[in-house]
Parts: C-alpha cells; sequence; structure tokens
C-alpha cells in the first residue's frame, strides 16, 4: 500500500488475496487509494458470496465497509517514478536490482526496496493459512494485474498438505500456476524446499535462457511446520517467526 510504487501512469494500484484452513477465499485487485488491499480481501472472504472484487467495484464495497480514501503516493514514490519516465523503460530485472541499491523511504521514515508481501501462517491448532499482499510490479501498465492476488498463483492453501506464496515476476507464476503447483507437488510427497525448488524449474524449462533476466520466489510451509523458500536467483529471503522467536533465512537459488 502507502509507499508502493506506482504503474507508468503514477497511480498505486494495489492487489490482494487470503485464504483459511478451509479453503475460504477473498482477493481485491487493481484496487486504488485504500491503504490496507489484504483487509479488504478478508471482508470479501468474510462477507460476499465472491471470491474476488476488482476496481472501482473493489473500491466502492471498501468505501461501503468504511475504509478511508488516501492518497498512498509518498515524495519518494512520486520521484522514482519521475526518474523512470525519463527513460519509460520496463524492464523487471533492472526494476528492482535499481530499487536495492537506491531503497526507498516511505513517509513513515522505513526503507523498501520490494512491495510484495507474502505471509504464510500455521496455528496452534495446526491449522494453515495466507495471505499476499502488493502493488504489484513498478510502473506495469495501468490495469495489470499479477500473481499477488490470484488464489493458485501468488497464494494457496491446503489445510491437509500447506500452504505457500510468491513473489517476483508475476507473469511467471501465474503461468504455471505457481503457488498451487508448489502445494500439488508437496501432496505428492515432496518437501517444502524439492516443491518449491521444482517450481522454480518450471519457469526455466518454459524460459530457457530468459529464465537468468527473471526473478521468481516461493515459500512453502507444511502441515508439520516444516518451512522452505526458493527462488530463481540468490538475494531472496524470507522471514520465519515461531514461539522460540524469529530468523531471517536466505533462500537457495536455481541461479
Ligand atoms: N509478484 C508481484 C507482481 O507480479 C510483484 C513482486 O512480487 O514484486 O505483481
Amino acid at each position: 500500500g502507502y509507499g508502493g510504487l506506482p504503474d507508468r501512469d503514477g497511480k498505486v494500484t494495489l492487489d490482494a488475496c487470503i485464504m483459511d484452513e478451509f479453503g475460504n477465499s477473498g482477493a481485491v485487485m487493481f484496487l486504488e487509494k485504500i491503504m490496507h488491499p489484504i483487509k479488504v480481501a478478508r471482508l470479501v472472504m468474510e462477507k460476499t458470496p465472491h471470491v474476488q472484487l476488482v476496481g472501482e467495484g473493489a473500491l466502492k464495497f471498501a468505501l461501503q465497509n468504511g475504509f478511508k480514501q488516501e492518497n498512498l503516493l509518498t515524495p519518494a514514490s512520486e520521484k522514482a517514478w519521475k526518474d523512470w519516465l525519463k527513460n519509460s523503460k520496463y524492464d523487471p530485472m533492472t526494476i528492482p536490482k535499481l530499487l536495492q541499491q537506491k531503497t526507498v523511504k516511505d513517509g513513515r521514515g522505513q526503507e523498501h526496496n520490494h512491495d510484495t508481501i507474502g505471509m504464510l501462517a500455521l496455528d496452534a491448532a495446526g491449522n494453515l493459512s495466507g495471505a499476499c499482499t502488493t502493488s504489484g510490479m513498478a510502473f506495469k501498465m495501468h490495469g495489470r494485474v499479477g500473481d499477488s492476488p490470484i488464489i493458485g498463483a501468488g497464494l494457496f492453501v491446503d489445510n491437509e498438505v500447506g500452504a505457500a506464496t510468491s513473489t517476483g515476476v508475476g507473469e511467471e507464476v501465474v503461468c504455471i500456476c505457481g503457488s498451487h503447483t508448489v502445494i500439488e507437488l508437496m501432496r505428492q510427497g515432496l518437501s517444502p524446499e524439492e516443491a518449491c525448488k521444482k517450481t522454480c524449474e518450471r519457469i526455466v524449462h518454459k524460459r530457457g535462457e530468459k529464465a537468468k533476466e527473471l526473478q521468481v520466489g516461493f515459500i512453502a510451509v507444511d502441515r508439520s511446520g516444516n518451512f522452505s523458500g526458493y527462488a530463481l536467483q540468490k538475494g531472496f529471503t524470507y522471514a520465519v517467526q515461531t514461539a522460540e522467536g524469529s530468523k531471517v533465512y536466505d533462500a537457495k537459488s536455481i541461479f
């Protein structure tokens, strides 16, 4: 939400989805001006007969439920967009690199170089759930939606098997039903790490040399709390919080 990088028209458009242990799901896509889109996704799941609401309809639903419209384009994000406009080159690989070099400060002084958060939870009763939320690929086309709010792509939870979520170039994840693939591989007996790795390998298999120019990462957890992550490129980290504390892990990568 706030501080996320805008699309090529300078608009911050947000995507989010959520899934619980019963397979109930909710998602919003191409939602503007709402600080926490995941809360709206949750209400879609809890209060409507639908799974997905998009654009103006999602905004109308949010406003009806008491959310306020806010400007999410911070001065730092606006500056990054204006700098980008000078060349207007959309390159999913160099944009994250650029942002890693120059972290963007939001209005609260927090630094960001990434706009997607995928979260998986295993509760004390052994039930799994998950959520994924993003402002999407920086400088995307207006109206573009990636993997993050698509159940099965950016997030999938099967309480009998595990939960998985993704980040990176959403188009690549959508085309292999990424998070669902991770869970199906785990259902066949693979560990979270093997399943995330094999799913990354599908992208490599499909894209060949071009995969070296792409970043995609998955994290997964199974019912017993075994977890892992895997990415195409180095530099993908994920955090794990348990009763013992929290720890950041470097995911293994294909390249
Ligand atoms: N997966 C997100 C998308 O394609 C972007 C990201 O993870 O940075 O919208």
